[in-house]
């Protein structure tokens, strides 16, 4: 496929904000491309050039941009800079000063889809000393070979800045448009997707291979499989009644619910890959577990649990922020000998060969217990088997007084559901006030200090959280307090680098920040109760929506990306929840 069809479509996504329209403009472009081609493209509409757990990046920073705009276009770079200034945008700019080299010269594009994907993967491997130089020649090459919409969107990809407003969701309803005409196959090509993280790759077995192939799909050791996650209910008696029904003999199992590191553990022979919650590589950092990992007795497993600092000696946890001490990238090696982690295993979806995601949770433990029989880092989560109500309470107020953050009872009946939050886990914390839980938001702008402030610039955030139906953001508070005054120095060190000039294109809201931001960082909010509210988008019918009453933050969030936050549905089941309780 030439690069400029898909430029076009890139433009047409772009001047679209319906997901229906979405569908179809990219179920349209899926019936023209070649066999083969089905994998780059779906990463290419993501925004990369490969799955986001591979952590890929381009490695081309706006300097380097703007000199490979000047080169290109043979303007200077101050004055690269200064239409950069006016307009915000580096692809406008290249889209503009490209233009009047175009008319002079009459070039016409030669790119092919192929060719582009090429250079950006060469460009993501050029790294260490000249590679700076060789990034900005290779741009400069492609801008040079481009039509003016495709220096526009090559500019933008180059930066990470592609914003088309697409999300997965969308990709996979456009893959089933493709071959059913309808959404009838979405179910079945994103079980496949839940299985292994890699939508280009999910694309090009269903291109290849149809629906077939994506039935058959089956988890593979390295390739991380999208987290299951558990629902809420208020008290100990609903979730025993919700799950007991399952059971014949009327048995549920409520485990502790550790606040640590959820990690992801992947060994093939010698060969092991840890995976955060947000499915990133965190392997180098958890010496201790990849050691244990290796000590268990199977060639090819994938299992799951969460990880916590734990003292041996004194044989005591230490404290949730001590444990996050260990996600970092330098001083490893020190920091694995004052807070060692012991995971607290409490699943397994693969084992030499077999599929342990369909098999009922019962089995499961049976098989991983046996697994880490004799492991001393890596151990089963602790459980009871509840056949009342009241045992339910009675092991919650245990876990509450050791410490711990609640319960997740889980139904022992249920396979385990990759990549969605069901009613097979649900989970019980200690409480908020009127609410059940914390709220995950999505950063979407933010304020300036006022007052007593003023010496910070920051004084605010506006938070969104995820309308799964749509894919859109929808604002639900703005966040005024909580904040430390070195989180405040953060924040405005940290938002500074992604504010924008214009609302995200995939959020809604009518209340207006000093500054929106691209939707990327994630915060725990604490507040006293859901309330209606004209203000706010989440949820809106009408002229109400939810709002969060005096919001306040908790905690940064950066095992969760903006796809991870809290759900309307959330919120709305939540604010039911609380109604209830009143
Ligand atoms: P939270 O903010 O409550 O941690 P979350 O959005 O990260 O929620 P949930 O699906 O709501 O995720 O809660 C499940 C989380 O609880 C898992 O992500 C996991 O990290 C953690 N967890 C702790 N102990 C267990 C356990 N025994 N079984 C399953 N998950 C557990």
């Amino acid at each position: 496929m030439q690069f400029s069809e898909l430029a076009a479509v890139f433009e047409k996504l772009e001047g679209t904000a319906s997901r229906l329209e979405m569908t179809a403009i990219l179920a349209a472009l899926f019936t023209k491309m070649d066999r083969g081609e089905a994998e780059r493209i779906v990463y290419l509409c993501q925004g990369s050039i490969a799955p986001a757990y591979e952590g890929i990046d381009l490695g081309v920073g706006e300097k380097f941009v703007i000199e490979a705009i000047a080169l290109s276009s043979g303007q200077t770079r101050p004055n690269v800079e200064r239409e950069y200034k006016r307009m915000g945008d580096l692809g406008l700019v290249a889209e503009k000063l490209l233009q009047k080299k175009a008319q002079m010269s009459l070039c016409t594009s030669e790119l092919t889809v192929a060719k582009v994907f090429e250079s950006f993967l060469r460009l993501a491997k050029l790294s260490g000393h000249g590679s700076q130089e060789g990034k900005i020649k290779s741009v400069a090459e492609l801008l040079n070979n481009a039509s003016v919409l495709e220096a526009k969107y090559i500019v933008r990809f180059t930066l990470g800045k592609l914003r088309l407003g697409v999300g997965d969701p969308t990709i996979l309803d456009a893959l089933s448009t493709y071959k059913a005409g309808d959404k009838s196959l979405r179910v079945k090509i994103e079980r496949a997707y839940n299985l292994c993280s890699d939508l280009g790759y999910v694309a090009r077995m269903f291109f290849e291979g149809g629906e077939v192939a994506v039935e058959k799909f089956k988890p593979a050791p390295l390739k991380p499989i999208r987290p299951a996650l558990a629902e809420r209910l208020p008290t100990a008696e609903e979730i025993y009644e919700k799950i007991a029904k399952n059971s014949e003999q009327k048995e549920v199992t409520v485990e502790a619910k550790y606040d640590g590191l959820r990690m992801q553990v992947h060994k093939t022979g010698k060969q092991v890959e840890i995976f955060s919650r947000k499915l990133e590589r965190m392997t180098k950092m958890f010496p201790e577990i990849v050691q244990a990992a290796l000590e268990i007795n199977a060639k090819e497993f994938i299992l799951e649990g969460e990880a916590l600092a734990y003292s041996v000696k004194e044989k005591r946890y230490f404290s949730f922020q001590q444990t996050i001490q260990r996600k970092r990238k330098y001083g490893v090696e020190a920091m694995s000998k004052e807070f060692p982690l012991r995971l607290f295993a409490f699943d397994v979806l693969y084992l030499d060969g077999k599929d342990y995601t369909q098999i009922e949770y019962a089995k499961r433990r049976e098989t991983l217990e046996q697994l880490v029989k004799k492991n001393k880092t890596i151990v089963a989560s602790d459980q009871i088997i509840a056949t009342n109500a009241a045992q339910v309470e009675k092991y919650f107020q245990k876990c509450i007084a050791e410490g711990l953050e609640g319960i997740i009872a889980k139904d022992m009946a249920a396979p385990y559901v990759a990549g969605a939050r069901k009613f097979a886990w649900i989970k019980l914390k200690k409480s908020y006030g009127a609410m059940v839980d914390t709220v995950d938001v999505v950063i979407c702008g933010y304020y300036l200090g006022k007052g007593a402030r003023e010496e910070f610039k920051f004084g605010g955030l506006l938070g969104a959280v995820l309308n799964e139906d749509t894919g859109n953001f929808e604002t639900i508070a703005r966040i005024g307090g909580g904040f430390t005054e070195e989180e405040m120095v953060n924040f405005e060190e940290m938002l500074e680098k992604i504010k924008t000039k214009e609302k995200p294109k995939k959020l809604l809201s009518d209340v207006v920040p000093d500054f929106w931001t691209e939707l990327k960082y994630v915060i725990t909010v604490a507040s006293d109760e859901i309330t209606l509210s004209p203000m706010h988008t989440c949820g809106r019918v009408g002229d109400t929506g939810y709002a969060l009453r005096f919001p306040r933050m908790v905690s940064l969030r950066d095992d969760k990306g903006p796809e991870d936050a809290t759900t309307t549905n959330e919120i709305i089941e939540m604010y039911e929840m609380q109604r209830k309780g009143k």
